[in-house]
């Protein structure tokens, strides 16, 4: 599977990182962040990734980028 999205054009090669500042999937290539809603995903696995990040800032630290030690 190739999709048209990022700025190498023929990647196939994505991971997943919560970032707040940006989608969370990335080119393994050129490491561009994916415009999520242009991902070829469908709206259920848009949603949970969409969740996925929102749960993860509540172990993460932004201000030290680092993870929380006591968290609920
Ligand atoms: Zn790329």
């Amino acid at each position: 599977m190739v999709i048209d999205v990022c700025k190498c054009k023929f990647t196939n090669l994505f991971k997943l990182e919560a970032d707040f500042s940006a989608d969370p999937i990335w080119c393994n290539v050129c490491a561009w962040s994916l415009d999520i809603e242009e991902f070829p995903l469908s709206d259920k696995l848009q949603k949970e990734l969409l969740e996925w990040v929102a749960e993860s800032g509540k172990w993460i630290d932004l201000e030290t980028d680092s993870l929380k030690e006591d968290y609920n």
